[in-house]
């Protein structure tokens, strides 16, 4: 397969990684030419997006997953979550969302990203209307007329690529939403995530998800199967050199005081990854002929594990969007009509994401003496205000705003 100068596509996505190959899924559906553009392979170990982490899925996730026919492939590998537990270090206050009384069978699942990731690509290889064009990369463009023009960097496609309309797809730092002229706001957090996975003495009900926020940052323990949980810790930047430099026995025992005994004593900690964490906000979610999707568009804190979940909600968007384009007279996939359809649609969510995820990081950053008492009776609150606790799962759950039709079990 190889991207001649004369290549064209309806749609070109520059980024295969969880949200491009995700709406690449969806798209391959539909009539239309697809073309993928990756610069690293699935089969590498330094994927940036199908790496060792580990994804809470939202229960919408969920379901737009399963209507693209990819939840059963992965359904086997996925730990689901039935509660949530929120807790602050040194505080009482804490509060729990259940499924049981949001009427829901679980509140969301726990996937490794190379699981979801295996199922996407090979699905997406298997397609006859879909190019994924890797190792290459896209990081300028053009447009004439009703046609937006690619240069596709690297050695095995290089040349250009037309399409009606391109996706931005290639992550917070995208070189290609700066080269369409799109600005994004960036504030770094100053902390960095560390994830892995650990096997835990007592691992409970293990269907329990743990969000605990301690004064070093915000952490996470995700079920994960088998009485193995995820951890998310961050560390502040004056303390990230040395976190990352502990060997396995001083890590597992800075982890056990973070995050306290709840299941009990946490075993030998394996391989380890770090993320330097930053909130990025496109000023646009679309420009001509292009339109911007997940971390390109809101790249979040993990702590409420939103970031894919928002992002596969604007590719479910944009998706039924050029679905119903289809079904127009006068199909165009790139129009402005479309874009400003799901710029539209796509701008509120976006919003109350990436209000609630930096909320909580910075509610829960703001110095003891100036909130004192509050805080722990924040989370007494969410506990004893059911109207406050369902918004909170309804978030959680990705179920604010407009759904689509994926989301809601529907073909495209
Ligand atoms: C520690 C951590 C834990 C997280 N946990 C969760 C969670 O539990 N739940 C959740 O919903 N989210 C979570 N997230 C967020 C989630 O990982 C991201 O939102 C998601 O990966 C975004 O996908 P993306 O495809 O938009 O961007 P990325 O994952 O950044 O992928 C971008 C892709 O574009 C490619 N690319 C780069 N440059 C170019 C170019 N020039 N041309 C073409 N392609 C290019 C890259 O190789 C990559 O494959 C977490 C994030 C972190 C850091």
């Amino acid at each position: 397969m190889s991207a001649e100068p004369s290549s064209n596509y309806d749609v070109l996505i520059a980024g295969g990684g969880m949200v491009g190959a995700s709406l690449a899924c969806a798209l391959a559906q539909l009539p239309l030419r697809i073309g993928v553009v990756e610069p690293v392979p699935l089969s590498s170990g330094a994927q940036p997006s199908f790496d060792l982490r580990t994804t809470a899925l939202s229960r919408t996730s969920q379901r737009i997953l399963d209507s693209l026919g990819l939840w059963s492939e992965v359904a086997s590998r996925a730990a689901c979550i039935r509660r949530i537990h929120v807790s602050e270090q040194g505080r009482f206050g804490t509060t729990v969302i259940d499924a049981e009384q949001q009427a829901v069978p679980a509140l969301g699942y726990v996937l490794e990203n190379r699981v979801l990731g295996a199922a996407m690509w090979g699905r997406l290889e298997a397609t006859d209307n879909v190019d994924m064009l890797c190792p290459a990369t896209i990081d300028t463009a053009t447009v004439a007329d009703a046609t937006i023009t690619a240069s596709l960097g690297g050695e095995t496609f290089a040349g250009a690529a037309q399409a009606r309309l391109l996706v931005v797809a290639d992550g917070a730092g995208s070189r290609l939403r700066a080269a369409l002229g799109v600005p994004a706001q960036t504030r770094s957090y100053e902390q960095t995530a560390i994830v892995g996975t650990v096997k835990v003495a007592h691992p409970g009900d293990g269907v329990t998800a743990f969000e605990r926020f301690t004064p070093q940052g915000p952490m996470a323990m995700l079920p994960a199967g088998d009485g193995r949980y995820v951890f998310v810790l961050t560390a502040g930047e004056d303390a990230v050199a040395a976190t990352l430099a502990l060997d396995d026995g001083a890590f597992r025992d800075l982890l056990q005081a973070r995050f306290g005994f709840r299941l009990g004593r946490i075993g030998r900690v394996g391989q380890r990854g770090s993320y330097p964490l930053a909130l990025t906000c496109a000023q646009q979610l679309k420009t001509t002929r292009a339109a911007i999707v997940g971390n390109a568009a809101h790249g979040l804190h993990p702590v409420a594990g939103q970031g894919y979940n928002l992002g596969l909600r604007d590719a479910a968007t944009l998706a039924e969007l050029l679905a119903d384009n289809l079904r127009s007279g006068e199909p165009d996939p790139g129009s402005d009509t479309l874009l400003a359809e799901y710029a539209a649609w796509r701008e509120q969510d976006q919003r109350n994401v990436v209000a609630f995820t930096d909320g909580l990081v910075r509610g829960f950053e703001l110095p003891a003496q100036v909130l004192g008492s509050l805080r722990g009776l924040g989370l007494a609150a969410f506990d004893v205000l059911p109207g406050a606790k369902t918004i909170l799962a309804q978030t959680t759950m990705g179920l604010g705003g407009r759904q689509t039709r994926l989301a809601r079990g529907m073909p495209l």
